[in-house]
Order: structure tokens, then C-alpha cells, then sequence
């Protein structure tokens, strides 16, 4: 199979996700043979090719585009068609990432190419290449098929592992023609300023629940996230108590995490909560009920009031 990895820039930098996109590519090459390029997307991209180079693509493609930095749907579909045509790829593969889910819809009925999104995994099925999807809050594991000549896939970044370490890859610069008719037009981004790390990639987040009840409470939780150098998030129910801002959000919904430790406070544990938490590697649950659900997925509860726990976890640290 020929495969192309597409990647978005974002200031000079990719996202985690995107090693994952990379693994998938390279679990594909493995089961059914062939190779794999990257394409990088963006503005004055230059920068980012060491991050992803050293995984074994044959080639890194270099879309670069003062039109590209705003990574709207119409530009990136454009940049993307123009490299497809020259080098008939048989699977396109590009992260989950808010990004894909707005241009790669647009790319697959542009190019008349079947699409899966949020997939986790290539399995070679009888009837080919299937791919697996867990849906509903992973309750559901679906797989499913592309039948057209061209395949789209996005990939669940906390479903797949890292990258293995391969050859180098020349990167090509590819003069793109875009043309300057574009009906929607970037003009800036913002940013809310934060000394936390960024919540998708957190090696250590802390997770509020609508069980932090007072400010005095949430101001004990924020303290105890900033002593571990973690990033906050919050349920849903907390976002919607307008506690938290929307960006905080995991779950279904909001946001997967993948941390080395997740330390959920006052937080009952509902399906679309643990959809987001699936690959934490170490669930601390702090709840006043043992028959909270999510004692049942974590790895140590602590189960008592957080009023009195998150106090005492302060002083210990
Ligand atoms: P609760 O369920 O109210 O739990 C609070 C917990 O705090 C309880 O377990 C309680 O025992 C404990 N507690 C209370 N007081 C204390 C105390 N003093 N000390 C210790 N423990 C205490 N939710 C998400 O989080 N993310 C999503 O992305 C998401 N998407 C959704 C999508 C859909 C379509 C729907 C229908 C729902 C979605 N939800 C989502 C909402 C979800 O179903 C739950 O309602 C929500 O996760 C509950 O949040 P919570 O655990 O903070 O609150």
C-alpha cells in the first residue's frame, strides 16, 4: 500500500497526535506491505520536519503556504488534492485532530475516496483491510471497510502507540498554485495563557468532579495540581455548572487524555468520563462513595471526604 501521512503545522510544531498517525502508517506497511510518505501542512513549516523524521517515510512532503497557516478546510483540501494527483497514494492517514475532522471530509468527497474516522487499529480480515473503531464511550468496537480506490482514515491518537524508530526521508518542497479565491479566510489565533501543561498530553492531570462543591474546595484542587506540575481538567457536569471552561472538559465529548497519572476528584465515573481517561495508565479516584463508578476502572481509590483528602495530599506532597 501507498500510504500518506498528512500532518498540520501548527507555529512551527506538531502535535503529539501525530506520532500516532505515523505508528498507524507504519502498522499498515507491516501488515500489507508497501510504503509511507508524510505530507506537513502548514506555514514556514521547515522546522518541524526533525519531528517527524527518523520513523522510516520515504518522503517528507512540504505543503507551505502562507494560505496553509490557518489550517481552514478549503487551502488545506486544495494542497492536499495537488499532492494526491501527482502520487496516487492508496491510504491517506491524518490524526483525529479538530483540523482533520474539518478539512478530511471535504478531501474525501473532493477525491471520491471512502472515509473511517477515529479508527485505532488496521486488521487484515478475509474480506481485506478492516479497520477498528470504538464507539459509544468504547462500549461498541466496530471495524469497518473502505471499498473505493482511495481510503481516508483518521486515527484515535490515545489508541495508538509511538512511532518506531526507522530511516531518514528527504524533505521536498512542492510549489503550490492556491488559488486566492478562497471563500473563508484566516485571520488570527488566540491563545488563553496558561503556566499548566497542555491538557492532551499532560504526563499528570488532576480532574475536577461536580463533587468540588465550593470555590474554596476547587481552589485546594487547583493548588494540589499545580504542587504536581499536573494540568487541570473537569467532567462535564462541572463545565456546564460553568465552574470551568469548555477547553477543560475530558470525555466523550471533550477531550482524551493518555497521562502517566490521573488523579479524579470528586468525580463519579459516567461512560462518557471514562471514554476520555481509557489510556491513563494510573487512575487515582478520590470519592466519598465506594460504589462511585469509577472505582471500578481505577487503580488505587481513596475513598473518603475531599475536603479532608485533597488538604491532606497537599501537605504530604
Ligand atoms: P456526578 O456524577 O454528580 O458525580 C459527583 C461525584 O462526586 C459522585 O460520585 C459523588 O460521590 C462524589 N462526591 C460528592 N461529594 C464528595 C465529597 N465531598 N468528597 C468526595 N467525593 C464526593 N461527562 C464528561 O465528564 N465528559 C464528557 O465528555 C461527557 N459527554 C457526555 C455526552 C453525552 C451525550 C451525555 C448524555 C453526557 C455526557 N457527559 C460527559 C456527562 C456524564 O454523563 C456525567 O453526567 C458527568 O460525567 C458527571 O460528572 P461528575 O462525575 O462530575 O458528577
Amino acid at each position: 500500500m501507498k500510504i500518506l501521512v498528512a500532518i498540520d503545522v501548527h507555529e512551527t510544531r506538531t502535535k503529539p497526535a501525530a506520532r500516532a498517525a505515523i505508528r498507524f502508517a507504519q502498522d499498515v506497511v507491516q501488515k500489507t506491505s508497501g510504503s509511507f510518505s508524510i505530507a506537513l501542512v502548514g506555514n514556514r513549516i521547515n522546522e518541524a520536519v526533525a519531528a517527524v523524521n527518523g520513523f522510516g517515510a520515504e518522503a517528507i512532503y512540504l505543503l507551505d503556504d502562507p494560505q496553509l497557516a490557518g489550517h481552514l478546510a478549503q487551502p488545506t483540501t486544495t494542497a492536499l488534492v495537488h499532492l494526491q494527483r501527482q502520487h496516487n497514494f492508496n491510504l491517506l492517514v491524518a490524526p483525529d485532530s479538530t483540523t482533520a475532522r474539518d478539512y478530511l471530509p471535504r478531501l474525501a468527497g473532493v477525491l471520491s475516496a471512502g472515509m473511517c474516522r477515529g479508527v485505532c487499529e488496521a486488521v487484515t480480515r478475509p474480506e481485506g483491510l478492516c479497520y477498528k473503531r470504538n464507539v459509544f464511550s468504547g462500549m461498541v468496537t466496530r471495524w469497518e471497510r473502505i471499498t473505493s480506490p482511495l481510503q481516508i482514515v483518521s486515527v484515535e491518537a490515545t489508541a495508538v502507540g509511538e512511532p518506531r524508530k526507522g530511516t531518514d526521508a528527504e524533505a521536498i518542497p512542492l510549489k503550490l498554485n492556491l488559488p486566492s479565491d478562497a471563500r473563508t479566510t484566516f485571520i488570527e489565533t488566540r491563545r488563553a495563557h496558561s503556566q499548566r501543561p497542555d491538557l492532551a498530553v499532560a504526563e499528570c492531570v488532576v480532574g475536577a468532579g461536580r463533587g468540588i462543591k465550593s470555590a474554596e474546595a476547587m481552589s485546594k484542587v487547583e493548588e494540589l495540581t499545580d504542587k504536581l506540575g499536573a494540568a487541570l481538567g473537569a467532567t462535564r457536569a462541572v463545565v456546564d455548572a460553568g465552574w470551568m471552561p469548555n477547553e477543560y472538559q475530558i470525555g466523550q465529548t471533550g477531550k482524551s487524555i493518555a497521562p502517566k497519572l490521573y488523579l479524579a476528584i470528586g468525580i463519579s465515573g459516567a461512560v462518557q468520563h471514562v471514554a476520555g481517561i481509557r489510556a491513563a495508565r494510573t487512575i487515582v479516584a478520590v470519592n466519598k462513595d465506594a460504589e462511585a463508578p469509577l472505582l471500578r476502572v481505577a487503580d488505587i481509590a481513596v475513598i473518603g471526604d475531599l475536603g479532608k483528602i485533597v488538604p491532606r495530599m497537599l501537605e504530604l506532597l
